[in-house]
């Protein structure tokens, strides 16, 4: 199963992502990830993404279509893989089509998780991640335990920078102008697939694999 979530930042791609790696066996791959590991480990590449993260940019698309083709050729992603965060603009979508014709693949589906503005607002400045072990909660809507440390590995958890809200508003500007002419140009396609993202994070999940099995 090749797969793509799309959506605006806070839409749940995330939290979706890793109860369908779980559900399939499938890898996540999410640019976000492998950008903020690159920059907490200070490579060339995440000195040079950094401050287009902070400031709720996009990063330059041949930066993550380098490593989006890398990890695609890794053994654990023959049998399918689910996209989270890549693509986000249309040169970045071409690029993944070409990568994917180069392996003799093509995506099966392409989710796209909507979501009221007001909502994604409440989402990102109430989201939370462990700083150790990486799982995401959210303050209200999927509280940590009480203590205030991750519930699975007790590490501390943290707020993202581009999730105070000042940022929030650049990101959902960029989401506008840049990631959401791909909901036309999947539909274009035949792949594109609506899911309710305003629901109970565990019944989107219950919709997008009934989506994934009616194929
Ligand atoms: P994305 O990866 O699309 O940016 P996340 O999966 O990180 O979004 O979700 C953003 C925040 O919203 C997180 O704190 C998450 O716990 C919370 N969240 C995700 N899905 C839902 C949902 N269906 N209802 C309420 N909160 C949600
Ligand atoms: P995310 O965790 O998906 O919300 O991504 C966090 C930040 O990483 C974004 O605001 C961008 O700065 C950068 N980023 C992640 N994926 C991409 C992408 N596909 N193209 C450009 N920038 C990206």
């Amino acid at each position: 199963m090749k797969l793509v979530l799309l959506g605006p930042p806070g839409a749940g791609k995330g939290t979706q992502a890793v109860m369908l790696v779980e559900r399939f066996g499938i890898p996540q791959i999410s640019t976000g990830d492998m950008l903020r590991a690159a920059v907490k480990d200070q490579s060339p590449m995440g000195l040079k993404a950094k401050e287009y993260m902070n400031s709720g940019a996009l990063v330059p698309d041949e930066v993550v279509v380098g490593i989006v083709r890398e990890r695609l050729q890794q053994e654990d992603c023959q049998a399918g893989f689910i996209l989270d965060g890549f693509p986000r603009t249309v040169p970045q979508a071409d690029e993944l089509k070409k990568a994917l014709s180069e392996l003799g693949k093509n995506l099966d589906s392409v989710i796209s998780l909507e979501v009221d503005t007001d909502a994604l607002v409440e989402r990102l400045t109430g989201r939370r991640t462990c700083g150790a072990c990486g799982k995401g909660f959210h303050l209200k809507f999927d509280p940590p335990g009480a203590d205030g440390r991750c519930s699975v590995c007790g590490g501390e958890l943290v707020h993202r920078e581009d999730d105070q809200e000042a940022t929030i508003r650049n990101r959902m500007d960029n989401y506008h102008q840049q990631t959401a002419p791909l909901e036309e140009y999947y539909r274009t396609e035949n792949v594109l697939q609506p899911v309710d993202g305003m629901q109970e994070i565990s019944v989107v999940q219950q919709q997008i694999v009934s989506v994934l099995q009616a194929d």
